[in-house]
């Protein structure tokens, strides 16, 4: 291995607010290539902001015939990719995964390199990618409550009038049915308007296809234990990495999850009437996890999520995302008002506060390295 210094990787030596899509894929490959790790690139069909092409890369690290696995997704949500990236970049940098330790580690990085670049939380359909992972060939979800209050967010707001008329419409829609219940509704999900809000969409997204794909690619029909992470911020409590289970229903990898984290790990099982405290909806459908639990249900498989909470998504989140949406709708994302909208978005999914940084940074690292133990351990 050469000598290498990480305070030579832009990730580290700029604001969390100039980073781009360019500089954490940079960062990444060079931690991947100075782990030993193999690379692969799957390029997106777009460019990026800064017209960038743009790829999901895959970097294989430690044993690549291991029978025992930890997969690493980031970007799902194409702006909270610029912690997990950071996040990812610094495990390949700093643990000594050796190929003789009998683990092997697949790290997606960017899996909506689009969203990242652009930094929305949406692909380039407007999807959420986390309402995408259903099966096309059945009826989709119908979300009648959805329907009743999509006009609020396909409204042209350009017009002053309009916008004001919107502005009102949305205190009494609000006060009427509560913001809670009401984003309860908004974020299970809809699969109609690809103008709307959590739009799910009506075919496997870019994405989706390409999570399968390196999937088959990368991780070997005898690979008999897989723990996989999706990276996520945005929900619960500031500088908080929750470690989640999210299922459709109970499955042995909970309670794996459970024997390996103890009380760190939180359960959310979803379902069309369920809810939860935990800032994620469990009324969606279509979640990565779920595909993934599905996909693996002939191995020994656990699925995790860590959701990194950080402002409060009522006064700050939703406000800064129904701007981003109105902006890509209708507005110019390169315009100085677009910039700034940008940025909110940005500080919202990715808190400049170094102390946010190192909090999430930190725990996560913890959360990926008691993994990695334990499947080396057999525990
Ligand atoms: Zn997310």
């Amino acid at each position: 291995m050469t000598s290498f210094n990480s305070a030579d990787l832009p990730i580290f030596r700029l604001a969390p607010g100039q980073l781009t899509y360019s500089q954490l894929r940079a960062s990444f490959l060079k931690a991947a290539h100075h782990r030993g790790a193999q690379l692969h690139a799957y390029p997106h069909p777009l460019k990026g902001v800064e017209n960038e092409n743009l790829c999901t890369d895959v970097a294989v690290a430690g044993d690549p015939q291991a029978d025992k696995w930890i997969v690493v997704v980031s970007g799902t949500h194409g702006v909270e990719g610029y912690y997990g990236s950071i996040c990812q970049t610094r495990f390949l940098l700093e643990q000594d995964i050796t190929p003789t330790a009998g683990v092997g580690i697949l790290f997606i990085h960017l899996i909506n390199p689009w969203g990242t670049s652009w930094k929305r939380r949406v692909n380039e359909d407007n999807m959420d990618l986390n309402r995408n992972y259903l099966d096309f060939d059945q009826p989709l979800p119908v979300n009648p409550g959805y329907e009743a209050v999509h006009e609020l967010f396909a409204t042209d707001i350009r017009d002053a009038d309009r916008r004001r008329a919107r502005e009102q419409r949305w205190r009494e829609v609000v006060q009427e049915k509560g913001y809670a219940a009401l984003m309860n509704i908004v974020e299970a999900g809809q699969y109609r308007h690809r103008d709307g809000l959590y739009y799910g969409g009506e075919q496997p997204s870019w994405s989706n296809v390409t999570l399968h794909q390196i999937l088959k690619d990368h991780l070997p029909a005898h690979a008999r234990e897989i723990i996989s992470f999706d990276l996520h911020t945005g929900a619960g409590q500031f500088g908080h990495p929750m470690l989640m289970a999210i299922a459709e229903q109970d499955y042995p990898g909970i309670a794996r999850a459970q024997s390996i984290y103890g009380p760190w790990l939180y359960t959310v099982i979803t379902g069309a009437n369920n809810a939860s405290d935990t800032g994620i909806s469990a009324a969606a459908t279509g979640y990565t996890s779920a595909a993934m639990v599905k996909l693996f249900s002939d191995r020994q498989f656990t699925q995790l999520v860590v959701e990194c909470g950080t402002y409060d998504s009522q006064s700050v989140g939703q406000p800064a995302l129904l701007a981003d949406h109105f902006l890509h709708l209708h507005g110019d994302p390169a315009s100085a008002e677009g910039k700034q909208i940008k940025q909110q978005l940005l500080d919202f999914f990715f808190p400049a506060d170094p102390d946010w940084q190192a909090l999430v940074q930190f725990r996560t690292r913890q959360i990926l390295e008691r993994a990695v133990h334990a499947l080396r351990n057999g525990q």
